[in-house]
């Protein structure tokens, strides 16, 4: 018996519907897919591990400003003590204070970059002070001393952009010399960048302090982050940290600045 081929007879003059080249064509496209696929895959698997720009340890001061290269030691003809600023906020510093100089002005910085243990020393000595003693719930007690002072993991001075000025009190600027530096602070240290966080005329937040001034390209951006990224969770290890969401400290403390500041 003849054997019949189970391949199907092309008729004469049969011509393939898709020519040879055709075929290469789609296969190279289709690997083209393929391979842009493979890298947008690699991209997002890169992207999602990525870690962010400004991490949450920084905008919470735990770390050490000592060992950032873009920090800098405050030489000792701005300060007497050991204070470390961004290198961009010291720069902008040093423009301002040979102008303030040229005025008759002596600037000098009395506190710079504080960490969060530094902010937990002052936290916790005035915890335990004995005009708080009589404040036996913790969310009274850490009202009272927010008058004044921040929550470890919530103050500017975290940001190395941050500076205190001349005098920490406010009755020396209501004398003719604090008048004097105060006067050519406001008319001039925004030339220079800085801006007072802390002014009069606001309805929540710190008491007034016009000691403290801060560069405000840089805290701009600060401010902006924490508020992204830093929620109740992350502010404890420290006595009263129980009182934070309470008293809306983000709210109410951290956002309470100067129209200027944000
Ligand atoms: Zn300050």
């Amino acid at each position: 018996m003849k054997k019949t081929s189970t391949v199907a007879k092309r008729p004469p003059g049969y011509v393939s519907a898709q020519p040879k080249f055709l075929v290469s064509v789609a296969a190279d496209h289709r690997l083209r897919i393929c391979l842009v696929y493979f890298v947008a895959m690699l991209l997002s698997i890169g992207l999602t591990n990525a870690q962010p720009t400004m991490p949450k340890n920084f905008l919470l001061g735990r770390y050490d400003p000592a060992r950032d290269t873009s920090f800098c030691k405050v030489d000792h003809i701005y300060t007497e003590r050991a204070v470390y600023l961004k290198k961009k906020v010291y720069t902008a510093y040093k423009r301002m204070y040979a102008a303030a100089l040229k005025d008759g002005i002596k600037l000098n910085i009395i506190s710079g970059t504080r960490t969060f243990n530094d902010q937990c020393y002052k936290w916790g000595s005035k915890w335990t002070a004995d005009q708080f003693a009589h404040l036996t719930d913790k969310a009274a007690r850490s009202e009272q001393l927010l008058r004044w002072w921040s929550m470890p993991g919530t103050s500017r001075h975290h940001w190395g952009s941050e500076m205190d000025l001349v005098n920490l009190k406010l009755a020396f600027f209501k004398t003719a010399e604090g008048k004097r530096v105060y006067n050519w602070l406001v008319t001039n240290a925004p030339n220079f960048g800085f801006q007072q966080p802390f002014n009069a005329g606001r309805t929540t937040g710190y008491q007034e302090e016009k000691w403290h001034w801060s560069y405000v390209p840089l805290a701009k951006i600060y401010l902006a982050e924490y508020v992204k990224q830093i929620s109740y969770r992350d502010i404890n290890g420290f006595s009263g940290c129980e009182a934070a969401q309470k008293l809306d400290v983000i709210n109410n403390r951290v956002l309470a600045v100067n129209g200027a500041c944000r």
